[in-house]
């Protein structure tokens, strides 16, 4: 929380959308790197509704993606975990989530929206780009290894932040689930446990 010249206060808030099918470390480092980097207030991660990226693939329901994200966020005081995507019908679009958002918090806050560089140059390439620049300042993640490429958009609205090596993706544990691979450690105990419990991914 910081005071501004006017007097009001504004926070910073980072939002970290995905379709976390299942949440894992490489998530939660990266929402912890930004959120240091930029010294916000609070990361609200939002899983999404139905991901319009994916429509080739069957994604595990809302309510079990929603409830895996609260379970990994829980120990952290700064993480929440919003339902603005998982309650709105239809595909998810950047620009709604940011609407909702904004309109939850109200004009007193600062939006960071954090993903992959992958899909930032997706989203900004999309559609309503002017809206969305004029929403939120972007944060792009990226890997070690990867070049870090800022696709020609406007400088004091995208960064691109390169997150430590975490060779993680949900593709990756759900195969390891359906092979009858361990997963711990690539997810927080609590996300094993999940999985177990529900049964999910095991059916390739
Ligand atoms: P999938 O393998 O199914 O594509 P994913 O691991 O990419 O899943 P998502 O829920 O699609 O998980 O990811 C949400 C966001 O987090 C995406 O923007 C993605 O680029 C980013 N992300 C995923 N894994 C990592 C990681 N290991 N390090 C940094 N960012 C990551
Ligand atoms: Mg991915």
């Amino acid at each position: 929380v910081r005071r501004m010249k006017n007097g009001g206060i504004t926070r910073r808030l980072g939002i970290m959308g995905g379709t976390f099918d299942p949440i894992h470390h490489g998530h939660l480092v990266a929402a912890s790197e930004v959120a240091h980097h930029f010294n916000l207030d609070e990361v609200v991660f939002v899983p999404t509704g139905q991901p319009w990226q994916k429509a080739d693939r069957t994604v595990s329901s809302r309510e079990d993606r929603y409830l895996m994200t609260v379970i990994a966020t829980a120990s952290n005081p700064r993480f929440s975990v919003s339902r603005v995507d998982i309650d709105r019908p239809g595909p998810t679009y950047t620009i709604d989530t940011l609407r909702d958002i904004s309109a939850i918090y109200g004009p007193d806050v600062e939006l960071y929206f954090i993903t992959g560089a992958d899909a930032l140059a997706q989203i900004l390439s999309w559609r309503n780009t002017e809206e969305l620049l004029e929403l939120a300042h972007f944060v792009g993640c990226t890997r070690p290894g990867h070049t870090l490429r800022n696709p020609g958009l406007p400088r004091d609205k995208v960064t691109l932040i390169e997150v430590p090596a975490l060779a993680i993706s949900s593709s990756e544990c759900r195969k390891r689930v359906a092979a009858g691979e361990p997963i711990w450690y690539l997810v927080p105990d609590g996300i094993v446990q999940y999985i177990n419990k529900r049964g999910l991914y095991r059916d390739p």
